[in-house]
Protein backbone atom coordinates (compact mmCIF):
# COMPACT_ATOMS: atom_id res chain seq x y z
CA UNK A 1 0.00 0.00 0.00
CA UNK A 2 1.33 3.46 -0.68
CA UNK A 3 2.12 5.66 2.37
CA UNK A 4 1.02 9.39 1.50
CA UNK A 5 2.01 12.27 3.88
CA UNK A 6 -0.22 15.43 4.04
CA UNK A 7 1.28 18.46 4.77
CA UNK A 8 -1.73 20.76 5.25
CA UNK A 9 -2.45 23.68 8.54
CA UNK A 10 -6.21 23.88 7.01
CA UNK A 11 -7.23 20.78 9.33
CA UNK A 12 -11.02 20.38 7.54
CA UNK A 13 -8.64 20.34 4.31
CA UNK A 14 -6.33 17.47 6.13
CA UNK A 15 -9.17 15.68 7.58
CA UNK A 16 -11.06 15.39 3.62
CA UNK A 17 -7.95 14.40 1.76
CA UNK A 18 -7.28 11.62 4.22
CA UNK A 19 -10.40 10.32 3.94
CA UNK A 20 -10.76 10.38 0.17
CA UNK A 21 -7.30 9.07 -0.06
CA UNK A 22 -7.98 6.35 2.70
CA UNK A 23 -10.94 5.40 0.74
CA UNK A 24 -8.97 5.09 -2.57
CA UNK A 25 -6.70 2.64 -0.33
CA UNK A 26 -3.91 4.77 0.55
CA UNK A 27 -2.19 4.64 3.50
CA UNK A 28 -2.45 8.50 5.25
CA UNK A 29 -0.49 10.36 7.35
CA UNK A 30 -1.24 13.74 7.95
CA UNK A 31 0.89 17.32 9.55
CA UNK A 32 -0.70 20.26 10.07
CA UNK A 33 2.97 22.21 10.12
CA UNK A 34 6.08 22.15 8.28
CA UNK A 35 7.95 20.85 11.68
CA UNK A 36 5.57 18.23 11.89
CA UNK A 37 5.34 16.89 8.27
CA UNK A 38 9.33 16.83 8.49
CA UNK A 39 9.54 14.88 11.62
CA UNK A 40 7.38 12.68 9.60
CA UNK A 41 9.38 12.94 6.61
CA UNK A 42 12.47 11.67 8.75
CA UNK A 43 10.29 8.77 10.20
CA UNK A 44 8.86 6.87 7.85
CA UNK A 45 9.24 6.49 4.00
CA UNK A 46 6.50 7.84 2.25
CA UNK A 47 5.92 7.01 -1.63
CA UNK A 48 4.17 10.81 -1.93
CA UNK A 49 3.83 13.89 -0.48
CA UNK A 50 1.04 16.40 -0.45
CA UNK A 51 2.60 19.51 0.85
CA UNK A 52 0.39 22.75 1.22
CA UNK A 53 3.14 25.81 0.30
CA UNK A 54 0.80 28.16 2.58
CA UNK A 55 1.91 27.04 6.00
CA UNK A 56 2.27 28.89 9.42
CA UNK A 57 5.86 29.12 10.59
CA UNK A 58 8.28 27.02 8.37
CA UNK A 59 6.74 27.42 4.54
CA UNK A 60 5.77 25.00 2.40
CA UNK A 61 9.01 26.20 -0.01
CA UNK A 62 11.26 25.75 2.91
CA UNK A 63 10.03 22.26 3.70
CA UNK A 64 10.09 21.42 0.29
CA UNK A 65 13.51 22.52 -0.08
CA UNK A 66 14.63 20.01 2.84
CA UNK A 67 12.88 17.03 1.85
CA UNK A 68 14.90 17.60 -1.79
CA UNK A 69 18.14 17.64 0.10
CA UNK A 70 17.77 14.07 1.10
CA UNK A 71 15.02 12.53 -0.96
CA UNK A 72 13.51 11.93 -4.55
CA UNK A 73 10.02 11.25 -3.27
CA UNK A 74 7.36 12.49 -5.19
CA UNK A 75 5.38 16.17 -3.95
CA UNK A 76 2.70 18.04 -4.89
CA UNK A 77 2.59 21.28 -4.08
CA UNK A 78 -1.27 22.83 -3.07
CA UNK A 79 -1.26 26.46 -3.99
CA UNK A 80 -3.34 29.04 -3.64
CA UNK A 81 -5.54 30.16 -6.67
CA UNK A 82 -4.05 32.08 -9.45
CA UNK A 83 -0.42 32.04 -7.18
CA UNK A 84 1.45 31.19 -10.04
CA UNK A 85 4.60 32.15 -8.12
CA UNK A 86 3.66 29.55 -5.85
CA UNK A 87 3.68 27.39 -8.87
CA UNK A 88 6.76 27.97 -10.60
CA UNK A 89 8.85 28.70 -7.36
CA UNK A 90 7.83 24.89 -5.96
CA UNK A 91 8.26 23.68 -9.46
CA UNK A 92 11.70 24.96 -9.58
CA UNK A 93 12.42 23.85 -6.11
CA UNK A 94 11.71 20.41 -7.50
CA UNK A 95 7.93 20.09 -6.57
CA UNK A 96 6.96 17.29 -9.16
CA UNK A 97 3.08 18.51 -9.85
CA UNK A 98 1.05 21.09 -8.30
CA UNK A 99 -2.60 21.76 -8.04
CA UNK A 100 -4.66 24.81 -7.15
CA UNK A 101 -7.46 25.03 -4.52
CA UNK A 102 -10.35 24.74 -4.96
CA UNK A 103 -9.76 21.22 -6.53
CA UNK A 104 -11.80 17.93 -7.03
CA UNK A 105 -10.66 15.04 -5.72
CA UNK A 106 -11.00 13.51 -9.12
CA UNK A 107 -8.47 15.93 -10.49
CA UNK A 108 -6.21 15.29 -7.27
CA UNK A 109 -6.20 11.53 -7.23
CA UNK A 110 -5.31 11.46 -11.24
CA UNK A 111 -2.12 13.70 -10.25
CA UNK A 112 -1.02 11.33 -7.34
CA UNK A 113 -1.14 8.19 -9.81
CA UNK A 114 0.13 10.05 -12.70
CA UNK A 115 3.32 10.86 -10.02
CA UNK A 116 3.29 7.56 -8.13
CA UNK A 117 3.73 6.18 -11.95
CA UNK A 118 6.27 8.36 -13.00
CA UNK A 119 8.27 7.76 -10.02
CA UNK A 120 7.89 3.94 -10.65
CA UNK A 121 9.32 4.46 -13.80
CA UNK A 122 12.57 6.07 -12.57
CA UNK A 123 13.31 3.66 -10.42
CA UNK A 124 13.63 1.12 -13.69
CA UNK A 125 17.29 2.54 -12.42
CA UNK A 126 19.93 3.37 -15.17
CA UNK A 127 23.00 1.05 -14.79
CA UNK A 128 24.93 4.39 -16.21
CA UNK A 129 24.55 6.76 -13.24
CA UNK A 130 25.81 4.51 -10.26
CA UNK A 131 28.63 4.48 -8.84
CA UNK A 132 30.60 1.41 -7.97
CA UNK A 133 33.28 -0.68 -6.29
CA UNK A 134 32.97 -4.46 -6.98
CA UNK A 135 29.68 -5.33 -5.77
CA UNK A 136 28.80 -1.88 -4.18
CA UNK A 137 26.87 0.75 -5.69
CA UNK A 138 25.74 3.67 -5.07
CA UNK A 139 23.20 5.61 -7.33
CA UNK A 140 23.28 9.45 -6.37
CA UNK A 141 19.87 10.45 -7.67
CA UNK A 142 18.09 7.85 -5.83
CA UNK A 143 19.91 8.11 -2.10
CA UNK A 144 20.34 4.74 -3.00
CA UNK A 145 22.98 1.64 -2.01
CA UNK A 146 23.27 -1.85 -3.16
CA UNK A 147 25.90 -4.55 -2.43
CA UNK A 148 25.30 -7.75 -4.72
CA UNK A 149 21.61 -8.48 -4.53
CA UNK A 150 20.95 -6.80 -1.40
CA UNK A 151 18.46 -4.02 -2.47
CA UNK A 152 19.35 -1.26 -0.02
CA UNK A 153 21.56 -0.44 2.57
CA UNK A 154 20.40 2.05 4.89
CA UNK A 155 23.09 5.03 5.16
CA UNK A 156 22.64 8.71 6.79
CA UNK A 157 22.55 11.41 4.56
CA UNK A 158 26.73 11.95 6.00
CA UNK A 159 27.55 8.45 5.90
CA UNK A 160 25.67 8.71 1.81
CA UNK A 161 27.60 11.85 1.35
CA UNK A 162 30.88 10.20 3.00
CA UNK A 163 30.69 7.03 0.69
CA UNK A 164 29.93 9.14 -2.43
CA UNK A 165 32.87 11.14 -2.24
CA UNK A 166 35.04 8.22 -2.01
CA UNK A 167 33.82 6.50 -4.67
CA UNK A 168 33.42 9.81 -6.81
CA UNK A 169 37.83 9.61 -6.11
CA UNK A 170 37.91 5.71 -7.02
CA UNK A 171 41.70 5.14 -6.67
CA UNK A 172 42.59 8.00 -4.99
CA UNK A 173 43.19 8.94 -1.16
CA UNK A 174 41.22 11.18 0.57
CA UNK A 175 42.42 12.77 3.55
CA UNK A 176 40.40 13.92 6.53
CA UNK A 177 40.32 17.44 5.66
CA UNK A 178 39.08 17.40 2.40
CA UNK A 179 36.63 15.00 3.35
CA UNK A 180 35.57 17.28 5.76
CA UNK A 181 35.59 20.16 3.17
CA UNK A 182 33.93 18.10 1.04
CA UNK A 183 31.22 16.35 3.12
CA UNK A 184 30.74 19.13 5.96
CA UNK A 185 31.23 21.95 4.37
CA UNK A 186 33.96 24.76 4.78
CA UNK A 187 32.15 26.42 7.95
CA UNK A 188 32.34 22.91 10.09
CA UNK A 189 34.06 23.56 13.40
CA UNK A 190 34.05 20.24 15.06
CA UNK A 191 36.59 17.90 15.44
CA UNK A 192 38.15 16.51 12.48
CA UNK A 193 37.83 12.52 14.06
CA UNK A 194 34.29 13.40 12.49
CA UNK A 195 35.35 11.25 9.77
CA UNK A 196 36.83 8.63 11.52
CA UNK A 197 33.92 8.28 13.73
CA UNK A 198 31.78 7.72 9.67
CA UNK A 199 34.13 6.04 8.31
CA UNK A 200 33.59 3.13 11.19
CA UNK A 201 29.63 3.95 10.97
CA UNK A 202 30.37 2.95 6.80
CA UNK A 203 32.03 0.03 7.79
CA UNK A 204 29.94 -1.22 10.55
CA UNK A 205 26.96 -0.96 7.90
CA UNK A 206 29.05 -2.74 4.58
CA UNK A 207 31.72 -3.94 4.95
CA UNK A 208 31.30 -5.68 8.64
CA UNK A 209 27.88 -6.59 6.97
CA UNK A 210 29.35 -8.14 3.95
CA UNK A 211 33.04 -9.55 4.98
CA UNK A 212 34.67 -7.30 2.35
CA UNK A 213 37.37 -4.76 3.14
CA UNK A 214 35.95 -1.96 1.13
CA UNK A 215 37.28 1.08 2.53
CA UNK A 216 40.92 1.20 3.50
CA UNK A 217 42.78 3.33 5.83
CA UNK A 218 45.85 4.81 4.69
CA UNK A 219 47.66 5.67 7.47
CA UNK A 220 48.59 9.02 8.65
CA UNK A 221 46.37 10.08 5.29
CA UNK A 222 43.27 9.24 5.08
CA UNK A 223 40.99 7.38 2.79
CA UNK A 224 40.47 5.37 0.11
CA UNK A 225 38.05 2.87 -1.56
CA UNK A 226 40.02 0.66 -4.70
CA UNK A 227 38.56 -0.42 -8.08
CA UNK A 228 38.13 -3.80 -8.27
CA UNK A 229 40.16 -4.79 -5.29
CA UNK A 230 38.22 -5.56 -2.68
CA UNK A 231 39.60 -8.86 -0.96
CA UNK A 232 37.95 -10.85 1.77
CA UNK A 233 38.21 -8.85 4.75
CA UNK A 234 41.52 -9.83 7.36
CA UNK A 235 41.98 -6.73 9.53
CA UNK A 236 42.15 -3.36 9.69
CA1 LIG B 1 -2.38 26.77 4.24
Amino acid sequence: MYKILIIEDEERIARFLELELLHENYEVYKAFDGKRGLELFQLCAFDLILLDIMLPGISGIEVLRKIRQTSSVPVIILTARDSTVDKVFGLDKGADDYITKPFSIEELTARIRAALRKKAESNKINSEDCLSSGDLRLFPQHHLVTYGDVEKIDLTKKEFDLLKMLLLNKNLVLTREKLIEQVWGYDYLGETNVVDVYIRYLRSKIDDVFGKRIIHTIRGVGYVIKDGEIKERTKY
